[in-house]
């Protein structure tokens, strides 16, 4: 891994806001949640004291201790708060990585209670495991239990009272049979009450994203688990250069290509040189502008940015800069300050190359949106055993298919795409040369799709 010089030394020193991510199968309420959380986090913030970065949301410790009531005492706490990464989704937590693992430094997997584990469930849980990222399991949807009686934005012990015991029992029923299901996945995990040790203990939350009810429950054990654990990691030099992720690329009116980033280390000014992580190769170019939404209270259209003097971490931006055509999504972004534009080039390489996919000389072709994402199928893949021959990030090009067509085994002449586009005249190529394109946004429904491919071949050939 890379080394890291602070400039400064211990007075700039910090904690910075941990990052959170929402992760969990689709419709089990992962944007319900989030919108609950900002929801609330405007109403008790009052006078903006919410933040909105682009790409993600800012809950200061006091606002959290207002939503959270008796339950957290801000004076317990020296955390800024909490940051939570907008677009849920494992898709983007594995997009968004940071220098040696995930950008999130805790993750909220949402199981809906009366659905229980679910393939995304599944491979959350994987995805978790293999970035070792510390995580709670929000039990969601407890309305939902057959006689529940809705007590708005409640902690659970209070609204779990308020329930006939036969509804409690039900609840219970839930809990243990997630917690089972957790437990065959290898993981030790409770009622989150009972939980002492949050590290080695994963602790289940029931809530509901709808009413609010837990949900002061889920952010007293988030700040709770972040100050007992994670403060060392938060200890950042945040005056000293910038490091962050490039979220997405986008072209903006106005400033043509810009990047939207997580900084989760350092600050970025606005008269920075940078290092950006490109398609071919790492970009160099300066800052142009850095932008951020106006404040809640001001923003009468969805698009409306203020240039920023810097941003310092954690926190979502937009930068404005020239050449970033080429930036890719999940790419590290470095600030180069009072040390050589070499090494931050290197240092930009080394972060990259870490994200090894094994190849093999035969196997199927796969190509995805972000790196962050190719890594997730190709770890998905090789617990299939099934072998890679060629893995990146781009769309599908004609190209792909002259090496997809290479392979022996005619169940390896596939491309497996995901989040990305096929080019013109790709397909019918792919056609032509009998390749087989498998297209998805969703991980293991794209490997479902080839491997019952493989099945048809395979029972064809019998
Ligand atoms: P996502 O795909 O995980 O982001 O799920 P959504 O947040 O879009 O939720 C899927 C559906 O479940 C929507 O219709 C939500 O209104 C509903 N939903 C989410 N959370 C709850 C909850 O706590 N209670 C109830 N009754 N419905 C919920």
């Amino acid at each position: 891994m890379a080394e890291h010089t602070p400039t400064d030394t211990t007075e700039s020193s910090s904690l910075r806001t941990p990052i959170v991510a929402v992760l969990g199968h689709v419709d089990h309420g992962k944007t319900t949640l989030l919108d609950k959380i900002r929801g609330s986090a405007v109403t008790e913030g009052e006078a903006g004291a919410i933040t909105q970065h682009i790409g993600s949301t800012a809950v200061p410790l006091s606002v959290i201790g207002e939503m959270a009531g008796d339950l957290v005492d801000p004076e317990d706490f020296d955390l800024p708060g909490l940051l939570f990464i907008d677009t849920p989704g494992h898709h983007s937590f594995s997009t968004l990585r940071s220098r040696g693992g995930a950008l999130a430094d805790i993750a909220i997997v949402v199981v809906d209670v009366t659905d229980g584990f679910q393939p995304q469930t599944e491979e959350a849980l994987d995805i978790l495991r293999r970035t070792q990222t510390p995580f709670i399991v929000a039990a969601n949807k407890v309305d939902t239990i057959p006689g529940w009686n809705p007590t708005d934005d409640q902690p659970i012990q209070a609204s779990k009272e308020r329930q006939p015991d036969r509804v409690q029992s039900d609840l219970d029923e839930r809990l243990y049979e997630l917690i089972g299901q957790l437990s065959d996945e290898g993981f030790s995990a409770d009622f989150y009450w009972r939980v002492q040790n949050f590290q080695n203990n994963i602790g289940v939350v029931p809530l509901s994203a709808m009413t609010g009810e837990g949900v002061p429950d889920l952010l007293t054990v988030l700040m709770g688990l972040s100050q007992r654990y994670l403060k060392e990691e938060m200890a950042v030099d945040v005056t000293g250069p910038g490091a962050g992720t490039v979220l997405e690329v986008t072209d903006e009116r106005g400033f043509g290509t810009t990047i939207d980033a997580v900084v989760y280390d350092g600050t970025i000014r606005a008269d920075d040189q940078l290092v950006v992580g490109g398609l071919e190769e790492p970009i160099v170019t300066e800052v142009r502008a850095l932008l951020q939404p106006r404040p809640l209270a001001e923003i009468r259209t969805e698009k409306e940015f203020e240039k920023v003097d810097s941003v310092a971490a954690a926190a979502g931006v937009k930068i404005a800069a020239p050449d970033l055509d080429d930036a890719m999504a999940g790419a590290p972004v470095r600030v180069v300050r009072d040390r050589p534009v070499e090494e931050v080039i290197a240092e930009v390489e080394a972060e990259l190359a870490e994200v090894e996919v094994q190849t093999a000389e035969e196997g199927i072709v796969v190509k995805a949106d972000t790196l962050g994402s190719l890594e997730a199928i190709s770890s998905t893949l090789e617990d299939e055993e099934i072998p890679i021959m060629r893995a990146e990030v781009g769309d599908v090009a004609p190209r792909d298919i002259r090496v997809a067509e290479t392979a022996n085994e005619p169940t390896h002449r596939a491309i497996l795409a995901f989040g990305v586009d096929i080019l013109e005249d790709t397909a019918a190529l792919a056609e032509q040369e009998d390749v087989r394109l498998f297209e998805n946004d969703v991980i293991y429904q794209l490997v479902e799709e080839y491997d019952d491919h493989v099945t048809a071949i395979e029972e064809s050939q019998q």
